[in-house]
């Protein structure tokens, strides 16, 4: 930290991110007003928080369409971010559940996720969210025990649903 950071946070202030073009820091402004959120982990914060860089010949400079979880680390493209954030719980449900079902299941940070779930979520909501999982499982439950590869994950899978899932 310089001289001059220190100063910012004796204020309590955010000290300047250092190493940031012209262009990074007003993309820094508009990023900082909006939120995003994460599929895989439901990790909430401004947009700027899960900001990547790209190495180019004369320094460092923002990813304009790749972010990364800063929690879970999973890359996210910057569009999706913003729209799960504004998504409702039945939209955000159908998507959530279509990607672990066609194969995402590994992506999934379960603990955050559900625990946020919880946080964030009323019953109703949440109530939204498993009936989803409900009828996408009867639609898909044949595809996924069919594969072995699957079968410790599922098994999981169910373990962790008769906890958390509908009552
Ligand atoms: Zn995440």
């Amino acid at each position: 930290m310089s001289r001059r950071q220190h100063v910012f946070a004796a204020e309590g202030l955010e000290p300047e991110p250092r190493e940031l073009t012209e262009k990074d820091r007003e993309i820094m402004t508009s990023w900082i007003a909006i939120q995003g959120q994460c599929l895989w982990c439901l990790y909430t914060d401004s947009l700027w928080t899960f900001a990547t860089f790209i190495q180019k010949k004369k320094g460092r400079t923002v990813s304009l369409n790749m972010c990364q979880c800063p929690e879970c680390n999973s890359k996210i493209r910057r569009n999706t971010l913003i729209k799960i954030h504004n998504m409702t719980m039945k939209e955000f449900a159908a998507k959530f559940w279509d990607r672990v079902f066609t194969g995402e299941y590994e992506k999934v940070a379960w603990d955050p996720f559900t625990s946020r779930l919880k946080r964030y979520f009323d019953y109703n909501q949440r109530q939204i969210f498993w009936d989803e999982w409900r009828s996408h499982k009867e639609l898909s439950l044949g595809g996924w025990e069919s594969e072995d590869d699957d079968d410790e994950a599922y098994e999981d899978y169910m373990a962790y649903t008769e906890e958390e899932g509908p009552q």
